[in-house]
């Protein structure tokens, strides 16, 4: 019988957050036993393919070009590079790799073919591949999904509401309009939030609300706490407890009982003990590799000495979902639409976003 529901209000989400945490646990544990087997962990790779110079102004992210940070930037990688990372990510037990260009939005165009003829050979390798692009239009979600792309990567940060705080060069709902293109494929749709950005709780009942009342609900949630990056406008950010980490994957794990509840960033400032936790609140996928992006992250190593001690197993590629065909370039029946879609730009002042760009100049 399907449990999910898709109309989980603040109110019930605030209640669930706030709840003794011994009672929050039990709850979340119980879910996830149910639905997914509590000692398999999926392990994705992160790969930069294009990173920094990027025009947005999201407050959180050193990528973005008008901040001061250390961020190299580097052109779009070349197949053959993604493809040698891509098996060594496989060699150390990853079952996806996640394609990350720092664009505000897909361009029609030989940059895009040749991240299509990345998504072709990595699917050919057998690992789920995942991209995160920026928006995107229906074509080009279908000639993603053609090429063999199994999940795509749009988060929504945060509430709608605080969204207006940390972003003011693209809006809510051009996040949600390309999920629902997305959606419009067989590729499945990853998208969660980062905390820790000085929302409240109440906004991170929000961002839950509009998640868990898409239908169907994303299959993958990432619950990031934020890096504070020096040089960004969150530099300053005081780093969140591990019991907001750990409040937090239990409520998602409670509100969307099928999806993966992927622990991203801020993972090197959680302790063993904190992960362990987390898992057993109901997190079940992480990002290896000592980068994410451009953020830190738990050494392979590391990971795999904890998957041991805690008697995780990584989950083999295709256990959750059907491995799509590729479809290659030559036999294609869909090509280039050259649309330019007016996503929106409400330019609204951020303050913070404002003095650390005329800062970095
Ligand atoms: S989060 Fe993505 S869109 Fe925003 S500035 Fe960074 S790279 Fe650009």
């Amino acid at each position: 019988m399907n449990t999910t529901k898709h109309n989980w209000t603040k109110e019930e989400i605030l209640a669930l957050y706030n709840k003794p945490l011994m009672d929050l646990l039990f709850e979340s544990a119980s879910i996830h036993r149910t639905h997914h087997d509590p000692n398999v962990v999926q392990v994705s790779t992160l790969i930069s393919i294009k990173t920094g110079g990027c025009s947005e102004d999201c407050g959180y992210c050193p990528q973005a070009a008008r901040y001061d940070t250390k961020v190299e930037g580097n052109d779009l990688m070349s197949v053959p590079h993604v493809k040698a990372q891509a098996l060594r990510a496989k060699a150390s037990g990853s079952s996806r790799v996640c394609m990350g260009a720092a664009w505000r939005n897909v361009k029609d165009g030989s940059e895009f073919d040749q991240v299509l003829e990345m998504v072709r050979t990595i699917n050919k390798l057998d690992m789920e591949v995942c991209c995160t692009l920026g928006m995107l239009t229906e074509n080009q979600a279908h000639r993603l999904a053609e090429a063999g792309l199994y999940a795509y990567n749009h988060n929504l940060d945060t509430s709608e509401e605080f969204y207006k705080e940390v972003i003011s060069t693209r809006g809510f709902e051009d996040r949600l309009q390309t999920i629902n293109n997305v959606r419009k494929t067989n590729i499945t749709v990853c998208s969660g939030g980062i905390i820790g950005m000085g929302e409240s709780i109440e906004d991170r009942a929000e961002m839950l609300v509009t998640l868990s009342n898409l239908n169907p609900q994303p299959e993958s949630v990432p619950i990031n706490a934020l890096v504070a990056v020096e040089g960004t406008p969150m530099e300053n950010q005081k780093p969140i407890e591990i019991w907001e980490m750990i409040r937090m994957v239990a409520t998602t794990r409670i509100v969307m009982p099928e999806t993966q509840v992927r622990l991203s960033a801020g993972r090197t400032e959680i302790n063993r003990e904190g992960q362990a936790m987390c898992f057993f609140a109901g997190a079940n996928s992480i990002f290896a590799g000592d980068k994410l992006l451009t953020t830190p992250n738990p050494d392979v190593n590391e990971d795999m000495k904890m998957f041991e001690l805690l008697g995780l197993k990584p989950q083999k590629p295709f256990e959750k979902g059907l491995q799509p065909k590729t479809v290659e370039a030559e036999d294609s029946q869909l090509h280039a639409l050259g649309e330019k879609p007016k996503w929106s730009r409400p330019g609204h002042t951020i303050e913070r976003n404002v003095e650390v760009s005329l800062k970095g100049k």
